[in-house]
Formats: structure tokens, sequence, C-alpha cells
């Protein structure tokens, strides 16, 4: 059997080359780079059963060659370290970057008062809760978290998971059952199609954002099954906005509920920051709404909020819940305190979204394709994985940090780098972004979709 060990750390390891001779690297290297989409866990990377052979589960690992292809040529863009960060800026290995793929969209990690009331609470509390919401993890600050955003979102009850990805699978799995049917956007993201699967109910995906499909198949289905519709209210990778009104109007025409993962949404769409449905005016529309403290609420955690008779059922329903420790006292706390500012602060989503607009019109003025984005998620859309991953590394080098996305993420074709905004950016900053951008683009000619043009990805949904 192959030592795991000696193969990883013989090259393993990326070499460190210029971006010449990057741009030199061998294309062939990206023709299978790996694949990490949960649709094929029975893909190419499994071995092949051969009769009377015994087979070593773990032989697809000592030969994910994808990955050490990629490795060599010095553009793997993953898992990188960062050794220092002040949100809109970080340090690698001793190089300052301006941050252009966080999602810490209101600038509140580093806020001072964030900052102390995680202090006080793991000073007060310890640092963990060493048990589940349902036994001995309960802390006092939990309920008050819970009360303070169903408050805030003008709903009757809330409840806080350790993760935005738990709620989605704890709210999904609990909800719908096997005698159900989900009408699910085929973009939304990883933890709603995982909560789907978890459901045991029936998922039907329709094409992005298009609600002629949504009516076509709710108008398929049969009247006696209980049904969901659930969607991303701002999509992660692409930045688009749910089509809320008339995905609303046909829940209540076919007998539907609307179930909306606001995590890209919170602190940033509506005039309070509420949301999506805030943004349309539909929150009675929308029954149930999910969301995470990993973006605009500058922690980590997730949250569902709604009927109490629902959140009463989730609570004791949902698995990620009851068997996972609670969110720890410090993170929680934080998410109080940013909670306070975002109440008090909106001029913060008033920069966020100067910010957002200026970058969507900078790009598109130098010619890039920014898909869908139509919120301070923006996709720079730049056609093979090979030309994104050095597009990516030459923005590195340049000191910008942005986010490549490839294929099964996103349509074939439409690999992209997916930027995001804080209200906390500088213009010095945007300005160096938008410049770097520039430069690249100069020394690596047009790009695929910059030629082309226009909403590339609207094209392929
Ligand atoms: N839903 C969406 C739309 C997301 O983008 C994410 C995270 N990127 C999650 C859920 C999961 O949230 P968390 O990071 O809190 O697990």
């Amino acid at each position: 059997m192959p030592d795991s060990h000696e193969r990883l750390t013989s090259s393993g390891a990326p070499p460190t080359v210029g971006f010449q001779n990057l741009v030199a690297a061998s294309p062939s290297a990206f023709a299978a780079c790996f694949r990490c989409d949960l649709e094929n866990r029975s893909g190419p990377n499994q071995p092949v059963p051969t009769a009377g052979r015994s087979v070593d589960l773990f032989e697809k690992c000592y030969r994910f060659e994808e990955l050490h292809q990629v490795q060599a040529t010095g553009l793997y863009p993953y898992f990188r370290a960062i050794a220092a960060s002040d949100a809109t800026e970080v340090t690698i290995q001793g190089k300052r970057l301006v941050m252009v793929g966080s999602n810490n969209y209101l600038g509140l990690t580093n806020h001072p008062e964030v900052i102390e009331a995680a202090v006080h609470a793991a000073r007060k509390y310890g640092s963990g809760c060493t048990g589940s919401r349902f036994l001995n993890g309960t802390l006092e600050l939990h309920e008050e978290l819970e009360r303070r955003l169903a408050q805030f979102l003008r709903r009757p009850a809330c409840l806080a998971f350790s993760t935005g990805f738990q709620a989605c699978l704890g709210v999904l799995s609990a909800i719908a059952g096997k005698d159900d049917l989900i009408f699910c956007d085929r973009d939304n993201h990883a933890s709603i199609i995982d909560g789907t699967r978890l459901s045991f109910a029936k998922t039907i995906k329709y094409h992005h954002n298009d609600m002629a499909d949504l009516e076509e198949k709710l108008s398929l289905a049969p009247e006696d099954k209980g049904k969901l519709i659930v969607a991303d209210g701002v999509f992660s990778m692409l930045g688009d906005i749910v089509k809320l009104p008339k995905m609303s109007e046909l829940a209540k025409r076919f007998g539907a509920r609307v179930l909306l993962d606001d995590a890209h949404a919170f602190g940033v769409l509506g005039a309070h920051g509420r949301g999506t449905a805030e943004h349309f005016g539909l929150e009675r529309e929308t029954d149930l709404v999910m969301g995470t403290f990993s973006k605009s609420l500058a922690s980590i955690g997730g949250f569902a909020a709604g009927e109490f008779d629902v959140i009463q059922w989730l609570k004791h329903k949902s698995r990620s819940l009851i068997f996972s420790a609670s969110l720890p006292p410090a993170s929680t706390a934080g998410v109080i305190a940013a909670l306070d500012i975002i109440e008090r602060e909106p001029q913060r989503r008033t920069a966020l979204w100067r910010n957002a607009e200026k970058m969507r019109r900078g790009l598109q003025s130098l010619g890039f394709d920014t898909g869908l984005s139509e919120t301070p998620v923006v996709p720079v859309v730049l056609g093979d994985r090979e030309f994104t991953f050095r597009f990516w590394r030459a923005l590195f080098d340049r000191g910008v940090f942005t986010n490549p996305v490839c294929s099964p993420a996103v349509p074939a074709g439409c690999d992209l780098l997916r930027t995001s905004y804080m209200a906390t950016h500088t213009d010095a900053q945007l300005d160096f972004v938008l410049e770097q951008f520039a430069a690249v683009l100069r020394e690596m000619g047009p790009t695929p979709r910059s030629r082309s043009g226009g909403a590339a990805i609207a094209a392929t949904r």
C-alpha cells in the first residue's frame, strides 16, 4: 500500500513559481480539475470494484491526481492561511492584500464593541457550552439572542443554531417529510440541497430564479401533498435576488409555504436590513426565514425565524440542533453586539451599497461580465477554469484576494472570481482593486466572457 504521508509531502507543497511561468503551465493540468460537487459521490474518483479483488476504500485518496496536478502548477487557490486581518486587508505569508472575498458585509468582525462583548461573555460563561441546546447547552444569552432576533425580524419566534449550514439541515429535514414536496432553485446553497436530501421529501428542482418553470412544476404537483418552496434570498455565487413577488403569488395559488435562506440578505437588503422579504415588502407572505451569523453578523451560527408553533416544532425535531453542541458564549454575545450596531447604524448599509455599485460599475466599464449581480456579491465571469485560476493568481500576486468558483458550482464555461464588498472598504482600496483587475486584463488579454459581454450566466440558466 502506498505511503500517503510520503506522497503528500513530496508533491503537496505548492511550488513558488513566478506569474510568467504560471501562464506557461500546462493546460492539461486543468482539464480534469478536482470536483467537490455532492452530486458525484460515486463519480470518477471512486475505485471500480473488480470481481475477486478486495477494494481499498482509501485508494481514491492516494490517487487524487487532479489535486496534485493543480498544486504542481502553483495555481492552487484554496485554503490560503491568513496570518493577520483587519477585515478589509489581510496578511498572507508576509504579503498585504485587499480582501474582496469576504462576507463581512457590514465590516463588523473587528468592531471594538463586538470584540468586547465576545471577550466579556467568554469570561462570564467560559469558552464553550459543552452540550446541546436540548440538554445542558442553553444559556440565558442564547435566549436573549433569539428574543432580539425575533424582535428585529418582526417574527413571533426565533431559534439559534451553531452554524447556518446546520440551520438549513435542521429546518428542512424537520419541516418536510416523506409525503411532502420541496421545490428548490437549482442554484440554492449546498446546505439547502443537503437539507432536502435529509428530509426524505421528494425534491423538485426548478431552473434558477425561473418563476415560469416553478409555476409549471407546481401545477403538476398533486394537491394533497405538503409543499415547500425554498430559495436563497440573495444567491451566494451569482449575487442576484430571488424573484419573491412572483414566488409568493405562486405559493398562495398552489398552497405552498415559502422558506428563504437570507444568509447574504440579512443586514444587506431592506430599509432596516431585515432581508429579502423586507426589500420586497413581503414579510407576511414569507413563512419562514433562515440565516447565518457568519456574514453581516460577523460571527458564526445560524437561525430560523417564524411562527411560534413552527419554531417549537423545529426546536424539538431538528437533529442538527438537538445532537450538536450549542453556539459558544463569545459568538452569541458577539452577534447581539453586532445586531445593536446594525439597528443603530443604517449608514453602514448605505456605504455597503455605494461600494458595491462602484465596483459593479467599475468592473463592467473595464469590460468584465458581472453576470446577474445586483447586490454586494459581484462575480466576475471569466470563462474556463485555467484562465480563472491564472487570473486569480495574478490578482493575488498584485495584492487582491478574490475567490475562484469553478464548474460544477457554476455552469461550465462560466468559471468566475467571486468578489464581495464591505461597508468599510475605502475608496483607495476599491480603486486599487479596479486598477489591478485592469492590469491583469491587459497582461492576459480579453477574457472569453469579457469579449462576449452581457449576462453570460443568464444565458446558460
Ligand atoms: N446558506 C447560504 C446561502 C450560504 O451562503 C452559507 C454560507 N456560505 C450558508 C447557508 C451556511 O452558513 P454558515 O457559514 O453559517 O454555515
